[in-house]
């Protein structure tokens, strides 16, 4: 299994696993080339993805059977797949299926969406769709999105609970490319949630940052199209008890 970091958010009863695999994407904002640590447990995230250098990969991943004892003993009701694509992770699937099976939990896959693992033990898969214009999505990415997109409708057509999540990046990814996206979901069904979230600069990247008003004109352009967009600005306040590491 290819999980290096596993967080618990007392508050929301979630487990959090953090994959790392070999990317089948190489997006030009991708966060987790400089900061491998979960943000919820850094008050300062913004400023270290924006200094940090390029992270190397973890130096010791969990076994099926050392993940599941960090669980041990906790309430747990939402397991999260999170990080360096959890699709490509073999152990995903076993890692879902064994949650499942002790604690009963919802379980909830973040995912590129370029290739499916199986899903039988996911509850809901988030798709980040980066972009739908073929140009775009090969110049932000360095690959091809008929697959993400061609599985965003196979994962819909399988009745799974489904979203989209998108990132506004000024010079990259422009609200009218959000707009866009927000019309192939559409074409899927109107009713899938799309969430925006304002770029956050990063080291040895040429892009800014976003203003919470140019979030927010993205997000109108979206709602034209879909029912349900909500949007993250980068500056929301910690709600609940603080989130503990567990490895
Ligand atoms: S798909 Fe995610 S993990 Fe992969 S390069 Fe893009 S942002 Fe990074």
């Amino acid at each position: 299994m290819h999980v290096y970091h596993v967080v618990y958010e007392p508050t929301f009863k979630s487990i959090i696993f953090h994959h790392w695999t070999e990317c089948n994407l190489k997006c030009l904002g991708c966060y987790c080339k400089v900061e491998k640590l979960d943000f919820s447990l850094l008050p300062d995230w913004q400023m270290r993805v924006s200094t940090n250098p390029p992270e190397k990969p973890p130096e010791r991943l969990l076994s099926l059977d050392e993940a599941m004892a960090l669980t041990e003993n906790l309430a747990i009701e939402r397991a999260i797949s999170i990080g360096v694509e959890p699709s490509l992770d073999p152990g995903m699937p076993l890692l879902a299926r064994e949650m499942k099976s002790r604690h009963h939990t919802y379980n909830i896959l973040f995912t590129n969406g370029v290739a499916l693992a199986d899903l039988s033990s996911i509850d809901e898969v988030i798709f980040s769709l980066k972009a739908v214009t073929p140009e775009l999505y090969r110049n932000y990415t360095g690959g091809d999105n008929r697959k993400s997109m061609a599985n965003f409708r196979r994962v819909y057509d399988s009745g799974k609970k489904l979203q989209a999540e998108i990132t506004l990046v000024p010079g990259a990814i422009e609200a009218n490319e959000i707009e866009k996206v927000a019309e192939f979901i559409a074409s899927v069904d109107n009713n899938i949630p799309l969430r925006i979230t304002g770029f956050i600069q990063l080291s040895g990247q040429p892009f800014r940052a976003p203003t919470g008003a140019e979030v927010e004109a993205a997000a109108a352009l979206a709602k034209k199209h879909l029912k349900t967009v909500n949007y993250l600005s980068g500056e929301m306040p910690r709600v609940g008890t603080p989130p503990i590491r567990l490895f």
